[in-house]
């Protein structure tokens, strides 16, 4: 969206042109509000330690949730390792507090808001989510589960960067070398999984020759 339909809009107020662009982003998902509560039904809600970011998720089930054991997330967290779960970006509401986040891109460690990020509360930095182009990477320990089952909806498939764990997790889920599907799967993986995976490579490396003989 360019600076001039925000000066029409008259949401640019009396900030210059370049303040309009680094504001954009409370416009856009993930950060707009949803005008009509009807359209968004709550099916979870979230905050920050100090409260004063608070959010709401329409979505029953993450699209996929996993722990990361990188030693980006484990520095970044504090933590052994990082657990997330992947949302539409149309899938959170913001209900308090959603002006008042920080940003960090890690590959430029900038402070302006620049995707890929993470967003933390500029308050009591509690990390929120990690923000992608498509998808936000929420952190699910912010959620406040009311029951067992709801908790379990955010149960993880996998875990990444396993290499790097600072402890074992003997729980049975595939655990892969790098990011999942792109990297190796190791020890304590289950074996359905890791002979699905022969399989895919296999079939890859087929298609692969073919091409090459054509
Ligand atoms: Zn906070
Ligand atoms: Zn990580």
């Amino acid at each position: 969206m360019s600076n001039s339909t925000y000066a029409a809009n008259g949401d640019n107020g009396d900030l210059g042109s370049t303040e309009g662009e680094l504001n954009a982003w409370k416009h856009r998902a993930p950060y707009k509000i949803h005008d009509n509560a009807e359209d968004f039904k709550v099916r979870y809600e979230g905050s920050c330690h100090c409260g004063k970011i608070k959010y709401q998720l329409s979505r029953e089930k993450p699209l996929d949730s996993k722990y990361c054991h990188c030693t980006t997330c484990q520095k970044i967290h504090g933590a052994p390792f990082q657990w997330a779960a992947i949302f539409h970006k149309d899938d959170i509401n913001f209900t308090h507090g959603h002006h008042d986040l920080g940003w960090y891109e890690s590959s430029e460690k900038t402070c302006v808001h620049k995707l890929p990020c993470k967003v933390s509360c500029a308050y009591c930095r509690t990390p929120i989510m990690d923000e992608g182009r498509n998808m936000i990477l929420l952190f699910p320990t912010l959620i406040d589960f009311k029951t067992p089952e709801e908790r379990k909806n955010f149960d993880i498939s996998c875990h990444m960067f396993y290499t790097r764990r600072i402890l074992d997790i003997n729980d049975g889920k595939p655990k892969w070398t790098g990011i999942n599907d792109s990297s190796d799967l190791m020890a304590d993986s289950p074996a359905d999984a890791v002979n699905e995976l022969k399989r895919k490579r296999q079939d890859e490396e087929q298609e692969k020759s073919k091409k090459d003989q054509e």
